[in-house]
């Protein structure tokens, strides 16, 4: 970063995620054929009945200073959603706080809970923006690697041995990059590991809904009480309700640290959109909306499935992990002649079309990201030039 900044910038980078998907459209409202398999956003518009909310609420007069931590219709629709996916179990609406995406309520939740001294562990690969959420609150963050032989998962001896000093955890399931979900009894584990150690844990399952195994993918909120004192489940409308540019994201945190993410919040943002809280109230409350989501996820699986058949049919041998939820195919390019990931994406754009996130972003560039948020006749016809650039480099 450049001279004059202050200290709390110094390990800051622009996102790379970010940073690659812009990349892309610029180039295609250029005219060049460029397919962007980068973005982690879905294609889709948002459902009718949430964009009619937001467009009700505007007629309605909803566009003045929203309460600091949110209206309490959506906080009482996200209480009833995550109760009903989590067998029932009570949620208090007071505990939430409703941010500007959940990008924001993970930065509220590490600015309230980090600071300097701190080590947040980070399973890895990573999603790109934790390290750098955590290196704001002047904490430490140490990517712990996951095993290649567990879905890029960490296990809670590897956490033990590698830290033994962590103060905070900061997981994701189902995981961008890497798409791998934490099962129940691994959860709980990890859950039982922080608790004997007092380690604060913020679980980020904003992909919760999207899983392709039964129900939606196991939860925090789905353990006993006594393993959530110190738990902060970050959650968001974006990316199963297709509504990443409401900007809307969840917190649920015990009183005391949303009392303070609210306040924190009344300093900075003072509160997320007001027009667009009734429409993510509306996805989550309105039963109707569940249709949407379940054709949605019906679709990333059928595109995971054209992923996953083409590399086993035309790449044999090429690693990668078995998406079991989000929507991204995580392969190793390593294999092909010790190319980087970096390289991979950096050739593959420029000579065939197609952009995909380099591992380097989330901690590992022996791996590339694929995004399959996009439509499946331009997965195919990417699919087509990756096939064409893996054989050329492995000639
Ligand atoms: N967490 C993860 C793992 C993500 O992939 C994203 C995508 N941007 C976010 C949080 C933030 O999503 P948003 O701010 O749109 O709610
Ligand atoms: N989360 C998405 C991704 O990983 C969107 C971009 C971002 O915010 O990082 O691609």
């Amino acid at each position: 970063m450049s001279e004059g900044l202050s200290p709390n910038l110094q390990h800051l980078e622009p996102s790379v995620t970010v940073a690659i998907s812009q990349e892309a459209k610029r180039r295609q409202a250029a005219g060049e054929d460029v397919i962007d398999l980068g973005a982690g956003e879905p294609d889709f518009p948002t459902p009718p009945i949430p964009a009619d909310a937001g467009i009700k609420a505007i007629r309605d007069g909803k566009t003045h200073y929203p309460a600091n931590e949110g209206i309490l219709e959506l906080r009482v629709a996200a209480a009833k959603h995550l109760s009903l996916l989590s067998g029932g179990r009570p949620v208090n609406a007071d505990h939430f706080v409703v941010s500007n995406g959940s990008k924001q309520s993970l930065f509220n939740a590490c600015f309230s809970l980090f600071g300097p001294g701190d080590v947040v562990a980070i399973p890895a690969p990573a999603w790109v923006s934790y390290p750098q959420i955590v290196h704001l609150t002047r904490a430490r963050p140490v990517l712990v690697p996951g095993d290649p032989e567990w879905g890029l998962k960490v296990s809670v001896r590897e956490l033990a041995r590698m830290l033994p000093a962590a103060t905070g955890l900061l997981l994701c399931s189902p995981c961008n990059p890497t798409g791998s979900v934490y099962t129940h009894a691994e959860l709980k584990a990890i859950a039982q590991w922080a608790r004997e150690r007092n380690v604060w844990v913020i679980t980020d399952e904003i992909y919760r809904r999207i899983h392709y195994g039964t129900g939606p993918a196991p939860s925090f909120l789905d353990l006993p009480d006594e393993l959530l004192a110190r738990v902060v489940v970050i959650y968001g409308v974006s990316k199963a309700y297709a509504m990443t540019g409401w900007r809307i994201g969840l917190a649920l945190a015990p009183a005391a640290v949303a009392k303070a993410m609210a306040a924190l919040q009344s300093h900075t943002t003072t509160g997320a959109n007001h027009i667009a809280q009734y429409a993510a109230a509306a996805a989550l409350d309105d039963e109707r909306v569940e249709q949407d989501v379940a054709r949605m996820v019906a679709e990333f699986r059928r595109r995971r499935d054209i992923v996953v058949g083409r590399f086993r049919q035309a790449l044999p041998g090429v690693e990668f992990v078995d998406p079991l939820g989000a929507f991204y195919f995580f392969f190793r390019v390593d294999s092909f002649g010790g190319i980087s990931g970096t390289r991979f994406c950096t050739r593959l754009v420029g000579e065939y079309g197609v952009a995909l996130v380099p591992g380097a972003a989330f901690g590992d560039d022996r791996w590339v990201r694929l995004s399959y948020a996009t439509a499946t006749p331009d997965i195919t016809r990417a699919l087509d030039r990756i096939v064409d650039f893996a054989k050329k480099l492995a000639d």
